[in-house]
């Protein structure tokens, strides 16, 4: 156990055997087996290790060994390895916190994820994507409202989804796992709103359509126009667009972004995948964005979301006596200090910390 970790914290941190090695001192034989098992380290060298990786000693003793079951990427084959065992230390530590965090509960303090039950068994078509969303908003009791904040909307149906922040790479485009038995996605603090929001309808779509697609339907695609279906529904954008146009006004693809928190080019696979607008135009208004280098970064981006359940659930366990200070302290990853500004709401940056 204390094997594995030590060798996950410096696949985390991106060090190779040979760099963990000089910085605390020992041979690369060594670090090598401490992470085979062969050798323990002392509490000396514990402390040294730790210090090198940037993790508390309690990481290293945490009994838990998580693993993400079926990583579904978005764009992985744009990471290289190394980047991908880095973010995936760095995701299974939060999971982890926030697991052993649940766990000291009474009652478990989030739902089982449950696939809505109105939902057909096979999908044949991308058509028929439309209705699967349909259902979901329905079982959901969405309406066909915009979803101001779909991290709350994941979170109450049981999918825990969690944030990596400023240090992961930019090419890291989200995941969707299982850990557990659980479902979780993570998306990236870097990223507009409207990008993460379709991100997590993106992965919200593997979850809901996992097993159901028939052979002929690629998954990425199906998961994108599922993502656009959840997010923007056709009833909602037939009656803010129309049901036909032969050109659309840039402006109204802003505010209609605005307003739903889907990207204007996901506003514009939705209106050519409706029949609203024809495919030759769509392509002519892609060229534009291109031109306008509006394909990497739109102009006035839908705010990016904050997951705040996991900082929620300290504070709730906090008060209700499951856990006390320095334990709270520990899970947010905090000095004991910093923390009790945090809780006192002392300092006017801490609050917006973590
Ligand atoms: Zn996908």
């Amino acid at each position: 156990m204390l094997a594995q970790r030590i060798e996950r914290a410096r696949k985390t941190s991106g060090l190779s055997l040979r760099d963990l090695a000089a910085k605390v001192g020992v041979s690369q034989t060594a670090i090598n087996k401490f992470e085979k098992g062969t050798l323990t380290p002392d509490s000396t060298m514990l402390i040294k290790l730790a210090k090198a990786l940037n993790v508390k000693v309690g990481y290293f003793l945490r009994s838990t060994t998580l693993e993400l079951e079926k990583p579904e990427y978005r764009k992985k084959s744009t990471l290289s390895a190394k980047k991908l065992q880095m973010i995936e230390g760095k995701i299974l530590d939060l999971i982890e916190r926030r697991m052993e965090l649940e766990s000291l509960f009474p009652k478990p303090p989030v739902q089982e994820f449950v696939i809505p039950s109105n939902l057909p068994e096979q999908v044949t078509s991308m058509d028929e994507i439309e209705e699967v969303a349909k259902s979901v908003r329905e079982q959901w009791q969405l309406g066909l409202n915009p979803i101001p904040e779909l991290v709350d909307v994941l979170e109450s149906k049981g999918v825990r989804v969690f944030e990596i922040g400023e240090s992961a790479d930019s090419k890291f485009d989200g995941l969707a796992a299982k850990v557990n038995g659980q479902r979780v996605i993570v998306i990236s603090s870097n990223w507009s709103g409207d990008r993460q929001r379709f991100t997590m309808a993106h992965e919200l779509g593997h979850l809901i359509l996992e097993g159901r697609l028939i052979d002929e339907l690629d998954e990425e695609l199906a998961c994108h126009r599922f993502a656009g279906a959840f997010l923007l529904p056709e009833d909602a954008i037939w009656s803010e667009l129309g049901e036909f146009r032969t050109r659309l006004e840039l402006q109204e693809l802003l505010m209609l972004k605005q307003e739903f928190g889907i990207s204007m080019s996901g506003i514009l696979y939705r209106a050519k995948d409706l029949g609203i607008i024809k495919q030759s135009y769509h392509k002519q208004l892609m060229i534009e964005f291109s031109k306008r280098r509006w394909r990497k970064n739109e102009p006035q981006p839908y705010p990016a979301e904050k997951p705040h359940h996991f900082k929620q659930l300290v504070f709730h366990a906090l008060a209700e006596e499951y856990i006390g200070e320095s334990k709270a302290a520990d899970l947010m990853d905090m000095s004991v200090h910093k923390f009790y500004q945090l809780r006192m709401i002392e300092d006017g940056h801490a609050a917006s910390d973590q």
